[in-house]
């Protein structure tokens, strides 16, 4: 089966097929943060929804070149620098530095390029679009020295986010980065300097000035990837004003079709709102890891969850992902142990997961069905095992498919998350205690256990250890 896309810009489930004639690469444009703060869980689930799209791409063969630009310059980043009374670069430097950070901490693949919206290079292309827009008679010049994408210029306006502009009636020219559809109007391209905007500055041929957040995408995009990709991705609340001007801005300079496929996720929310700094109801990565949940555990949450579906935070989601992740873990423990000495992988059909995982996320990475793959092959597992009807070789099988399986999900426990030597004293020690029957030094030790950050539970099969 083909890989299908729910496509924003057509609302039609398509079968995708790369623009590269070779079948081989793919080109994904994926919206990046605005460094003007630690992003936030919601942020990070459009980015982790992005990471399951790049990783099932290479699963299926294809090599995806993803760039994600960082927007160090735009309204927001401005605000944040004057207040701080810091240079811009300086200002954004910390939380450019705090997103790759949290990138790791989540196990999300690295981009191709991170281009920064002020680098030179990328400022350069911008005021070269903006000029050849002004020069075709798409883009002019207002009173305030500013300059604005003319509207009715461009007569797909309006198509990736279904507006109707009758009904809208354009209400004159927009300068704010972000705005609501009911503002519809001239946005601005380049806006002129003001005191607002302190010592941040650019020079251009229409004076001094910086360019608008949505120009910024454009340039970026067609700088690195050329006039048209597979793929570009956002979050829901990108595809209007943001990811509408820069389909007008691209497609009236390159005269070429910008982007094949749109996709966009749905929001994280919290008590039914949408999770967000202005609404002051986020959590960071950071907020959550000092409460001791782990990258994996969040990864789990944000993950999991179809992209086009909204997602409600809760701390029992992340317990219950712990959860979820201690069942994974205990039974790839039992596959490793159960296989080891086992020369070659059998042909049993319970090695078949990774394909029918792969096929559930065919279907617009349908990330509900291939967990369910997944949980229902742990389930028969370790009813087969229990029955002692799996081989050696059958469990090499097994293990083989969930490290497919994990090349997607990146779930598997890491090195770091393996209980310490001195941890794992106490617990062999506890161990012998229990058989000794010594419940008040069993106790002891797991209270010492407790002390050192991590959990021990009991069961017929003996203790497992989790990090608190
Ligand atoms: P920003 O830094 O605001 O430009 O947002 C960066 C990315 O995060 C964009 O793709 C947004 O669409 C996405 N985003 C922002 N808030 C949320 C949320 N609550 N849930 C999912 N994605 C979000
Ligand atoms: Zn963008």
């Amino acid at each position: 089966m083909a890989i299908r896309f729910l496509n924003t810009y057509t609302r039609a489930l398509e079968e995708f097929q790369p623009l590269d004639a070779a079948g081989k690469q793919v080109k994904i444009y994926t919206c990046g943060p605005t460094v003007y703060n630690y992003a936030h869980i919601g942020n990070f689930r459009a980015y982790l929804f992005e990471d399951l799209l790049q990783r099932h791409l290479e699963a299926r063969g294809y090599e995806v070149n993803r760039v994600m630009n960082l927007t160090d310059v735009d309204d927001k980043t401005i605000r944040g620098c004057r207040a701080a009374g810091i240079p811009l670069t300086q200002f954004t430097q910390k939380f450019k530095d705090a997103f790759f950070e949290d990138l790791k901490a989540l196990r999300i693949k690295p981009a191709t390029t991170y281009p920064s919206a002020t680098d030179p290079v990328y400022i350069a292309r911008m005021i070269a679009m903006i000029t050849q827009l002004i020069d075709n008679g798409y883009a002019y010049q207002a009173e305030d020295k500013s300059i604005y994408f003319r509207l009715n210029k461009f007569a797909d306006y309006g198509k990736l986010a279904h507006l109707n502009l009758e009904e809208l009636r354009p209400t004159g020219r927009i300068a704010n980065d972000e705005y609501e559809k009911e503002s519809v109007g001239d946005f601005a391209l380049w806006k002129a300097w003001d005191e607002a905007d302190g010592d941040v500055k650019w020079p251009s041929p229409w004076g001094q000035g910086r360019p608008g957040w949505h120009i910024e995408c454009s340039a970026m995009s067609t700088a690195l990837l050329g006039d048209e990709i597979d793929i570009h991705c956002g979050g829901v609340d990108n595809i209007f004003p943001h990811h509408e001007a820069e389909i007008a801005q691209a497609e009236c300079c390159t005269g070429h079709k910008f982007v094949r496929t749109w996709l966009h996720c749905a929001h994280l929310m919290v008590e039914g709102q949408k999770m967000s700094k202005s609404a002051g109801n986020f959590f960071t990565l950071r907020d959550l890891l000092d409460k001791g949940w782990t990258g994996r555990e969040i990864r789990y949450v944000l993950f999991s969850v179809n992209y086009r579906l909204p997602l409600n935070f809760t701390f029992e989601s992340l317990a219950a992902a712990r959860s979820a992740l201690g069942r994974i873990d205990a039974w790839v423990e039992r596959l490793a142990k159960e296989s080891a000495g086992a020369p070659q992988a059998s042909a049993h059909p319970l090695g078949e997961a990774a394909s029918r995982f792969a096929e559930a996320l065919d279907d617009d990475l349908n990330i509900s069905g291939a967990l369910g793959v997944l949980f229902e092959t742990i389930r028969e597992t370790n009813r087969t095992f229990d029955k002692g009807e799996l081989t050696p070789a059958d469990a090499k099988a097994i293990l083989a498919a969930w490290e497919k399986i994990n090349t997607v999900l990146q779930f598997q426990k890491d090195e770091a998350a393996a209980v310490p030597q001195d941890v794992q004293a106490l617990v062999d020690a506890r161990a012998a205690a229990r058989a000794a029957k010594n419940w008040a030094l069993s106790d002891e030790l797991r209270a010492k256990i407790d002390a050192a950050g991590w959990f021990v539970k009991d069961s017929k099969d003996g203790q497992t250890v989790t990090r608190k």
